[in-house]
C-alpha cells in the first residue's frame, strides 16, 4: 500500500467531525488545547463562550483575571488568558475584527504558530492546510513516511508526498489514531490496521 492509501485508510478508520468552523472560535479553541487534553479543552471553551467571550472585541476589552476561572480547565490558564486577549485585540486592530484566512497573516498574531494557523485554514476556510502536531509527527516516522526530527520538517516533506485534499483531514484523523491505537508509548500494534505495511510494528506484544 503506497502512502496516499495508509494515510486514506487512517482518515476512513479515524474520523474525526469538526462540528465548531467559527474563525474566531475555532483560533481561540485551538489556542486553549495547546498542551491540553481535549475533554478539558472543551469544557474551557464552552465556558468561556457560553460567557459571552466568543467574539473579539468581547474578549479585547476583558481584563486577564475574568477569564481565569472560565478557561481554567484548559491549564495555563494566566497564560493563555493574556494570549487571547492579545490575539483578540491583534484582530480588531489589523483585521477589522475578522480572523484572517492566510498562513502568513495568522502566524502574524501573537503566540499562533503554523500548527495553529494551519487548523483555522482548513477548519474554518476549507483551505489545504496541514496541521502539522505530535501526533501527525509520530506517525509519519513510525510509518517511514518522512525521516525528520521535528514538525516543521515533516510539515514540509508530508506536503511533497501528500495529495493536497488528504491535508486537511489528516490533522484530525492523526490525532485519533494516536490517542486510540498509535500511542506515543506502547502502540497498540497488534490492533492497528497498517500493521502490516509499518516498519516499527511491534508484532511481539
Ligand atoms: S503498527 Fe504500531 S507503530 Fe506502526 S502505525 Fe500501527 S500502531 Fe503505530
Amino acid at each position: 500500500m503506497n502512502v496516499k492509501d495508509q494515510a486514506k485508510l487512517i482518515i476512513e478508520k479515524f474520523p474525526r467531525n469538526h462540528e465548531e468552523r467559527d474563525p474566531f472560535r475555532v483560533l481561540i479553541r485551538t489556542i486553549l488545547s495547546q498542551r491540553s487534553r481535549d475533554e478539558n479543552t472543551d469544557e474551557a471553551a464552552e465556558r468561556l463562550f457560553r460567557a459571552g467571550y466568543d467574539n473579539p472585541e468581547k474578549l479585547a476589552s476583558a481584563k486577564p483575571e475574568e477569564l481565569y476561572d472560565l478557561i481554567r480547565p484548559a491549564g495555563m490558564f494566566r497564560q493563555k488568558a493574556r494570549r487571547i486577549i492579545e490575539v483578540s485585540k491583534e484582530i480588531l486592530k489589523r483585521f477589522g475584527g475578522e480572523v484572517p484566512d492566510t498562513l502568513e497573516d495568522l502566524v502574524s498574531l501573537p503566540g499562533v504558530g503554523r500548527k495553529t494557523a494551519n487548523i483555522v485554514l482548513y477548519v474554518s476556510f476549507g483551505k489545504p492546510a496541514l496541521a502539522v502536531d505530535t501526533h501527525v509527527h509520530r506517525i509519519s516516522n513510525r510509518l517511514g513516511w518522512v525521516k525528520t526530527r521535528v514538525p516543521e520538517q515533516t510539515e514540509i516533506e508530508l506536503m511533497k508526498i501528500l495529495p493536497e485534499e488528504l491535508w486537511g483531514p489528516i490533522n484530525g484523523s492523526m490525532v485519533e489514531f494516536g490517542r486510540n491505537i498509535c500511542l506515543p508509548r506502547n502502540p497498540k500494534c497488534a490492533l492497528c490496521p497498517l500493521k502490516e505495511e509499518c516498519p516499527s510494528a511491534n508484532t511481539k506484544g
